[in-house]
Formats: structure tokens, sequence, C-alpha cells
């Protein structure tokens, strides 16, 4: 059942050739050829195979330094140092490709959360089905802003346009018809046609599925679906570049050390190199990259579980520092249930009653409103279902609505459709040219300014006065009108003046108990949500008020909008939360304006016209449910619910993130230089090492790359929404980390030595000694990764010490392996370890406590002399 040139030929021979009606497939039909043809998918890009990530662990400076230490010390034949840094090699690449794997397949999990549905006809009714789902024959509905979801032959277009550039390389839209083509047209010419993976730009129509997955022409080319990036942030890329450096740094600083113990403190090689190895090691925060990879992962995750889907890494950053978010209001704010309560024809005014979509319910008074009602529904895109006793909308709800309200009025109304004007947010109505009983109709509806002025005969400013009451009201406001036509299609150039108006409904649409929640949230946040919407002033303003808006008084309209200039806009912008009647390239300018005020903007859209703003956001954010591919493809973050709620969840998500890189960087770094500083103390001054160099790798195996990670997955600190916002510049270096490590260092090196010495002058071992120091390391590390839990407020508090399972786990393997070392005889040969006696692990535990108390002392301090000075 293959089509030869579908574009040549005319739509009834395509649908013959496919055994298909303009009604679609049906269900049982549709489901047998997704037998026959498979599911339309295209190939995934083949992800990196396991053995060229597992090998893509060994690029990195510090596996170098060991692997070049392993050859030394098989050189000098210590077979047992060169066993454990062998060891130590495949731990490490190990542990960063299992984490690699985890990312990996967070970001995987992500990405068919993103899959496209295609609104299809099946046995006549619309539905809304998987992309993956479309088969030869099935009648595809689109719209601006969808993404043509298979090779379609137009059944119909109306004003119909579509964007190629991934096809063609043609970036202007290509204008669509149903009539067939030559033949021998080139592929960018062939108007009949839309393919897989372009863009609706404007106008609507339906096609003919002729071609799916690989047999499209985008997936002959073997074009990709464009999917979600690869792991690699701003941030990742710093600290990457960072981590280089610093490891270059220190391998040097290793080189003069040795050399310097070589020659000056005549130190023997054999030993004074693998101390220095030992001091390398120790220092390079290897753990670093991988860490922070895992903990993107791991807020992507957390997001997603929240509703809200990364699709470019580092919206997690940005949507964490935002300090505005300008956001869409039906849907969002609103519920997006919309129901007509009131309608006001010049009859009179009625009072319309019922449940959901149902169309059943009074209306008050009883009246004649039957013309109303039928271009309510004619001029109408939507389907109501029932399904389980429960009525729901295929499509646009407030079309939905209409349909419910026009069933309570007048019943069944059916009418051929002859022509259409898609609704346009630039020009704010629809029209539909409609056929019954030999009688043609354009039925037209939209905001009632709009659409008044296109009617003749009408008291304007009576009327005028109607919709702003009902908008104060909070409701949602539409006129319709109508008028009688004569040809088969809306002349368009009539219409203004030429209309009869029937009147004006007005529906509610109730705000978001959790929006409300979530906004007052991000108002302790620091962040001011404002509120950009096509719908009247008045509604706008009323929702923005039951929202809880910072100053719903001030409404500017796209008109008032037009007359600023973009300087007085950013002047006025900020203390204006209600934009109302805008339309999409007013949001643009409004995040310009917002950033040239050095705000950081979060701005929503779902409309093909957003896409610029989208872009030009901090961070954009698209609607996952009624949010056209266009929208989606460029934003960095998609709501699988719309739901204004998890934009603040998202925030959040975004803060803790950051967080935790800090926590993660800030723990490493002061452990690295604590692990070192003793072994370069020890050779500067010719003292006997507190411990050695290979006890320096096993502490690096165990300890280092295990408990950083733990930070990664650190639940939100309380107060995280009751901060401002980072600035988006801020850095993760800054002074007080700076600080922070010569703390931590100094108190490691005090109180490893102190151990040490404590240990020597009770006359024990050396190996003894060793083990006290080794262990002092371990604990104190533990308890630096409980002090960096919390950075913002006090660790002595009962959730603090509860910790996380993540924590406790890893904590309680790492003490496993201490004891292992410490007591277990083939260990203590290999580590040249001893066992360490009990009141000396109990005061190895109290020097913990002391380090602690000390770090904990210090922060209160800080933290109380940075809160004093006013409210930070
Ligand atoms: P938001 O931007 O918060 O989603 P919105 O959905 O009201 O608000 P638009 O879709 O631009 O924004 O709609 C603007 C106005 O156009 C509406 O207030 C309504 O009066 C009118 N309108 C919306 N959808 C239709 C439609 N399908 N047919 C006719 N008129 C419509």
């Amino acid at each position: 059942m293959t089509l030869t040139s579908p574009h040549s030929q005319t739509a009834q021979a395509c649908l013959d050739q496919l055994s298909a009606g303009p009604g679609g497939l049906s269900p049982e039909e549709a489901a047998s050829r997704l037998e026959t043809y498979g599911p339309n998918r295209l190939p995934e890009a083949a992800g990196r195979s396991a053995l060229v990530r597992f090998l893509s662990q060994f690029r990195n400076v510090l596996i170098y330094v060991l692997l070049g230490a392993a050859v030394v010390t098989a050189l000098l034949q210590h077979w047992v140092d060169t066993a454990v840094i062998l060891a130590v090699v495949a731990g490490n690449a190990m542990i960063g490709f299992l984490q690699e794997g985890k990312a990996e397949a967070a970001m995987a999990a992500i990405r068919s959360m993103l899959a496209p549905r295609a609104a299809v006809l099946r046995g006549g009714q619309r539905v809304s089905v998987d992309g993956t789902a479309l088969v030869p024959g099935d009648v595809v509905l689109l719209e601006a802003g969808d993404k043509v979801p298979a090779d379609l032959r137009l059944l119909q277009a109306h004003g119909l346009s579509a964007q190629e550039a991934i096809l063609t390389g043609e970036s202007v839209p290509a204008d669509k018809s149903a009539a067939p083509v030559a033949e021998d047209a080139p592929l960018g010419d062939r108007r009949s046609m839309l393919w897989s993976g372009t863009l609706v730009t404007q106008g609507s129509g339906r096609g003919l599925v002729v071609a799916t997955g690989t047999h499209t022409e985008i997936g002959r080319i073997g074009g990709l679906l464009s999917g979600v990036e690869t792991l690699k942030t701003p941030l990742v890329e710093q600290m990457d570049h960072f981590a280089r450096w610093l490891s270059l740094l220190i391998v040097l600083a290793a080189a003069i050390l040795l050399a310097w113990g070589y020659f000056l403190g005549g130190h023997p090689f054999a030993s004074l190199f693998m101390a220095v190895v030992g001091v390398a090691v120790a220092a390079i925060p290897e753990g670093l990259p991988a860490v922070t990879t895992i903990t993107l992962a791991i807020g992507v995750r957390a997001m997603a579980q929240r509703h809200a889907i990364i699709r470019r890494l580092p919206a997690i950053e940005a949507i964490g520092s935002v300090s505005v978010i300008c956001t869409d209001k039906t849907g969002t704010l609103t519920r997006n249930e919309m129901a007509v309560v009131s309608v006001e024809t010049p009859d009179g005014v009625f009072e319309v009653q019922g449940d959901g979509y149902a169309p059943s319910g009074a209306i008050q008074p009883r009246g004649d409103l039957s013309q109303f009602a039928r271009t309510a529904a004619l001029c109408n895109d939507a389907a109501l279902a029932c399904k389980g006793g429960h009525w729901i909308v295929e499509g646009d709800p407030m079309e939905g609505a209409l349909l419910a309200f026009a069933g309570k009025a007048a019943g069944g109304i059916d009418a051929g459709r002859l022509d259409v004007i898609p609704f346009d947010s630039r020009h704010r109505y629809m029209a539909v040219l409609a056929e019954a009983g030999g009688e043609r109709i354009t039925h037209v509806k939209g905001a009632p300014e709009r659409v008044m002025r296109m009617c003749h005969g009408i008291d304007l400013p009576h009327w005028h006065d109607r919709a702003e009451a009902m908008a104060k009201r909070g409701l949602r406001v539409l006129a319709l009108a109508m008028r009688h036509e004569t040809g088969p299609e809306i002349d368009r150039d009539s219409l203004d003046g030429s209309l009869t108006f029937l009147g004006l409904a007005g529906l509610i649409d109730p705000p978001r108990p959790e929006a409300i929640e979530a906004v007052a949230e991000c108002r302790a946040a620091g962040i001011r949500v404002k509120m950009i919407t096509g719908d009247h002033a008045g509604t706008a303003a009323a929702i923005a008020r039951q929202i809880g808006l910072e100053n719903p008084h001030r409404v500017l309209t796209g008109a008032d909008l037009d007359r600023l200039d973009d300087p007085q806009l950013a002047m006025e912008v900020v203390d204006c939360d209600v934009f109302a009647r805008t339309s999409p390239e007013h949001k643009l300018r409004l995040v310009a304006a917002l950033q040239a005020r050095g705000l950081s903007v979060a701005m929503t859209g779902d409309g093909v016209n957003d896409a610029p703003a989208l872009k030009r956001a901090d961070a954009g954010i698209a609607m996952g449910l009624k949010g056209s591919e266009a929208a989606k493809e460029a934003a960095d973050l998609v709501l699988a619910d719309d739901n204004f709620a998890s934009i603040a969840a998202a925030v959040r998500e975004g803060r803790t993130v950051w967080d935790n890189l800090k926590k993660v960087i800030s723990w490493t770094l002061p452990t690295s230089a604590g692990q070192a500083l003793p072994i370069i103390l020890a050779l500067f001054l010719g003292l006997a090492l507190p411990v050695t160099a290979v006890q320096v790798l096993w502490i690096n195996l165990v300890s280092s790359v295990t408990l950083g990670l733990a930070l990664a997955f650190e639940p939100s600190e309380p107060g995280t929404m009751a901060r401002p916002p980072r600035r988006r510049d801020a850095p993760l270096l800054t002074g007080d980390l700076v600080w922070h490590i010569v703390l931590v260092g100094s108190l490691f090196v005090a109180t490893v030595f102190g151990m040490f010495n404590y240990a020597l002058a009770r006359g024990y071992s050396l190996e003894l000694a060793q083990t006290i120091s080794v262990n002092t390391v371990v604990v104190l590390e533990i308890f630096h990764l409980f002090f960096i839990r919390n950075i913002y407020g006090t660790s002595l508090t009962w959730a603090a010490v509860k910790g996380t399972k993540v924590v406790w786990t890893v904590i309680l393997a790492v003490t496993a392996a201490q004891f292992a070392v410490t007591y277990l005889p083939p260990l203590q040969m290999l580590l040249g370890t001893d066992a360490v006696p009990f009141a000396d692990g109990l005061l190895i535990v109290a020097a913990g406590v002391v380090f602690f108390a000390l770090t904990e002392i210090e922060k209160q301090i800080r933290l109380g002399l940075r809160v004093r000075p006013g409210k930070a």
C-alpha cells in the first residue's frame, strides 16, 4: 500500500489508494495497520557504547599520574604499591563509568517524556494519539505551532504554511495548499505535502498520512528527532576546566616537591616518589567533574518528578537563579477548565448552570438562544466525548465549554464546514463558513472589542460596558457574530462592518489553588511574578487579584506597550505585574526590558509565535499539554502539567542543585587539601609521614568519591525558598570558599599531626600511629560532610543529624571499610596498618567532634555577622 508521488495526485485519489475516508480510519483498522507498518518512529541516535564510555574514564590527569606512578613503582619492583595503584585506577574508572551511566539513563528517561502527540480523526472522532501510533491512512488535524508527525498529503489547508528548513534548508516558511502539483516538482515545491519533522507556522489544515517512520523524507535522509541536549552545562565545563588546571598545577607542584626532597632533603628516591604520588592523588579533586554531572542528573530527575522536564541542561542553573517569572494566565495560573456561566444578547441576560462539560443544564430565564448556540457550536474546533459518565474535551477547553453550552441551549447542531479563518492571537477572532439546509452562514467568535468592531448596527459603548462588567467578575468574555454568505468561501475583505452581533458569552476559568500557593512561595523567595495574557484587561486584573500578584491594580495592555519605546518600557516594566491583550511579539519586548533592568527572566509560552521570547528568556518554559511543538522546541524546560506550581517547584529544585554543587565543591576542595597537606608538611620538615602513600590512595578510593557523592542527593535545605535569588553570574569559587579551604585544611593538619604525635608519644609503633592518622582523616571527612550539609543554617538539628539514606549508607560503608583495613590481617599487610585500641578509637571520634564544633562555631559567627547589618 505505498503511494507513488502523492503530491501530484488529487487528495481523493490518495484517500482511495490508502482505502481511507475523510473521517479517518476506524480504530480497529488503525491498530491492524500499526502491526503491518510498525511504529512511526525514527531510530534513536546511537548512544556511546559502554566500552567507549568506560575507556573515556581514563582520559584524565589523575589517571595519567597514577598510571605513570604504576610504571615507576613496577620498575622499582614495589609490586604491592603497583597493585594498589592499579586497583585505585580501576576503582576510579568504574565509579565514573557507573555514575555517567546513571546520568545518561536519567536523560534518556526524560527524552521519552517529551514524545509528541497528534490530533487525528479515528472513525470520524477527533482523538489525540501518540505520534508513534500514526499509520498510513490516518487523517491528522494540524494547526499553527504543530510539528508535522509524519509525511502528509494535504486534504484541506487554510492559510497554511510550514517551516521546512530541516529538509530543504529554506528558512522562509513555504505556503501549502491541497491542490496537486507537478510530479517532478522538487521537494521544496511540493505544496500539497507536509513533511514529517517540519513545523506548521500558520493556519490550519488536515492531512492524510502517506508515510511514517523511516519511510518519511526525514527518515530517508537519516535525520534525527531533536531531543534533550547532552550533559554539559557552562558550570560543568567550568568545573572540568578548573579541575584540569588544578590537576596540572598539582602535578607541577608535586614535581617540584620531588626534586626538592631528593636533591635538598636527601630522601631516598623510591619512598619519596611514592609519597609525592600520594600527595598528588590526595590533592587532585578527581571526583569533582563526575559528581557535578551526577548532581545535575539528580536535579533533572527531581524536576521531572515535579512535572518540569529539562530540555537543555543549562536551564537547571538558570531556573534556580530567576528573579522574575512571566507567566501565561490561561491553564497555568487558572485551571483551563472552562464553563459558560453568563450570556448576554440584545434579548437579555441569561445565567447558565451545569456541571463540567456535560451538555445538559438549565438556562435562566428561558429564551431563544438558538442562533447564538449555533454559532458557538459551529465556530469551533473542539469535540466533547463522554467517557465513563464523565464529559471530556478534545481540543481547546474554551471551545469545549461553548459546545457544552450549545448542547444546553439547542441540542445537537450539525453542518458542513466550507471554509475557516483559524484563530490567531494577533487578530483574536475565528470564523467558520458552514452550510446547513442550503443556508450558508459565516460564524464568528473572538475578543469582544475585535468582533464588535466588525459588526453593524450595534450600540458599541453599551456593549463595551457590558463586556467590561463581565470581565471585572473575572470572566473570560467572547463576542459572537454572524453573516449570510453566498460563495463557497469566506469573503475576507468584506468582513469588517458586515457582521450581525449575536451577543457576549462569559466563561469562568477558576484559579488553580496550588498556583495561589506557588505565587506566594515565589514572592517569599524574592521572585516577582508577572502575568502576560492575551485576555481582556479586566479579566486579567480580576484573576491577578485572586491569584495574589504583588500589584494587580496596574494593567498595561498591548496597545500601551506599543506606545512605549524601549527605555520607557524598561522603566515601567518592573512595577507592573499584569499585561493584558498582548500578542506574542510583546513577550519578546518584555523579556528584553526586564533583562535590561538586570533581572533574570523565566518566560512561559505555548504558541508558535512565543518561540523567540522563549529563546531570549534566561529560562524559556513551554507548556507540555497545550503548548505547540514549536514552543517546546524553543524552550529550555517543558511543564508536563502546564501548572504554575511546577515552575515554583522547578525553581526550588534549581536552587537545590546549585546549593548541592556548592556543597560538593565546598566538601571536596578543603578535604583534598586536608589530605595532602600533612604529607607535604612532613616532607618539608623532614618528619615521619603521618600517612603513607598507599594509605592516601586508599583514603581517596574509599572516601573521597563516595562521601562527596552523597552530597549530590541532598534535599533542599529549609528556607531554600525564603532567600532572595542568587545573582545569575554568581561564581561558585568565592572568597568564602577559599577561606573555608584554608580553615579546614589547617584543622586537618593540626588534628592529624596532633593524633599522630600523641600516638608516637605513647610509644606506639609507627604503623599504629599511621593507622590512627588514617582513621582520623576519614573521621574528619565524615564530620565535614555533616557540616557541609547545612551551609545556610545550623547543623545542630534533628533533621541535620538524621541525614538522608544515601548519607548514612555511604558512611556505614566507609566505616565498615575502615574497620576492615584496621583489623583484618591481610589488609593490614597490604596497607601497613595495625589494630587500633578501643580507647584510641574513641579519641579519634572525639577529635572529629571537636573539629565539627570548631567549624560550626565559625559558621554561626560568619552567618551572624552577615545577617546583622540589615536584612540580607
Ligand atoms: P493566555 O495568554 O493567558 O493563555 P489567552 O489564551 O486568553 O491567554 P490568547 O489565546 O492570545 O490568550 O487569546 C486572546 C483572546 O482571543 C481571548 O481572550 C479570547 O477573547 C480570544 N480567543 C482565544 N481563543 C479563541 C478562539 N479559539 N476563537 C476565538 N477567539 C479566541
